[in-house]
């Protein structure tokens, strides 16, 4: 049942014993034994998580966070419409690549991976450009670990009266926000993230109004959201195709001991000691931080390569596996990095035992 090792990734992470027990039944979905009341439950739970309106309605949809990604952006944006990709690393890209794959008019505004996105750039895109109808961008740009300011982005955006769609696949669950306080029409997580649920599936928070307008948009059967909002909707949390049953398990199980944790402000806090504890242990160590401070979230952490010739990121990472931890690669495309995760299953004793490994591992 345990593993060997503790997974600092950003998902798959590291979950409890009891998300994974969870898992151990086989579940048919048209029984009364497994009880389609979960899927409903879990959906109005994630309403609740994300905001207090009730002008907001849920989604699930299989896949990895990108088929939900993929099935929004396909989904609600109509024939016609046009994107806006605020992009500060791969997760922006991979939102503009979709709309590429997908033939939807698109544009970026592109910055450097340590850059924050400024809201003047957004209001002189969108004064500049009226035939933009959907903003996106990331909130915790997981390439880095920085937190984008979406707040005060998408005030301008909803200023403009354009459909705000957020992607918070690594920070929802772990930062606490509103989304109809933050005015984010449409807002994209998935199981496998700070809700520390295994993956399989996604979701899709967004405004009712906005779902209702979506009808015969979609550019893929499976992926269409407004087709599986439907179903979920009329036939009492039913998937239009075979569900993830096992995940959905596991899912509300996570959903619980979010819950019995303190609910997501309790789960921040840990994941803020987490990353202060990381950060404070590593410098002692002699590595670097990629961001300063203001910019960096509690979900992930980049490093800057160690300097040394002797240095090589498999050898530290078997090393680090071998004491028990296993660390992410450097996604940045102009510095050479390693990323550690504070999200999961993690405490900060974790990240105390994680220090002692890595002054172990440190070979060069
Ligand atoms: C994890 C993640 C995704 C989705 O990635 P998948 O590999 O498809 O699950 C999308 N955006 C961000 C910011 C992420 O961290």
């Amino acid at each position: 049942m345990n593993n060997d090792y503790l997974l600092l990734t950003p998902g798959p992470l590291s979950t409890s014993n009891t998300v994974k027990e969870a898992m151990l039944k086989d579940w048919c979905t048209w029984d009364d034994d497994y009880n389609l009341d979960i899927v409903q439950a879990i959906r109005s739970e994630l309403c609740s998580l994300a905001t207090s309106s009730p002008e907001y309605t849920v989604t699930l949809m299989q896949g990895s966070g990108t088929s939900s990604v993929e099935s929004a952006i396909g989904t609600l944006i109509p024939n016609g419409g046009k994107l806006l990709v605020i992009n500060n690393g791969a997760y922006g890209a991979r939102i503009l690549e979709i709309a590429q794959y997908l033939n939807i008019a698109c544009s970026a505004l592109n910055y450097s991976e340590t850059q924050l996105p400024e809201v003047k750039d957004v209001e002189a895109a969108l004064r500049s450009d009226p035939t933009i109808t959907h903003v996106a961008m990331v909130h915790c740009e997981t390439t880095t670990g920085i937190l984008n300011p979406a707040k005060e982005i998408s005030a301008v955006v909803n200023k403009h009266k354009k459909v705000m769609i957020l992607d918070a696949m690594s920070s929802f669950g772990g930062i606490p926000f509103d989304i109809a306080d933050w005015q984010i029409d449409v807002l994209i997580s998935s199981a496998n993230k700070c809700i520390q649920g295994v993956p399989g599936f996604g979701f899709v928070i967004a405004k009712k109004s906005l779902m209702h307008t979506a009808k015969g948009n979609a550019r893929s059967l499976s992926l269409d959201l407004y087709a599986q909002w439907q179903t979920m909707e009329q036939h009492h949390g039913k998937w239009r195709f075979t569900s993830p049953t096992h995940v959905v398990r596991a899912f509300a199980q996570a959903l619980t001991e979010l819950k019995l944790e303190g609910g997501i402000t309790a789960r921040y806090q840990r994941y803020q000691k987490n990353q202060s504890l990381l950060v404070e242990g590593m410098q002692a160590l002699g590595f670097k931080a990629l961001l300063p401070k203001e910019l960096q979230s509690p979900i992930i952490t980049s490093f800057y390569s160690p300097s040394s010739p002797d240095y090589d990121f498999k050898r530290f990472y078997q090393k680090l596996k071998s004491l028990g931890f296993v660390i992410y690669p450097g996604k940045v495309s102009n510095a050479d990095c390693f990323r550690i995760g504070n999200i999961g299953e993690v405490t900060p004793q974790d990240i105390t035992n994680l220090l002692e490994a890595v002054t172990k591992a440190k070979y060069w």
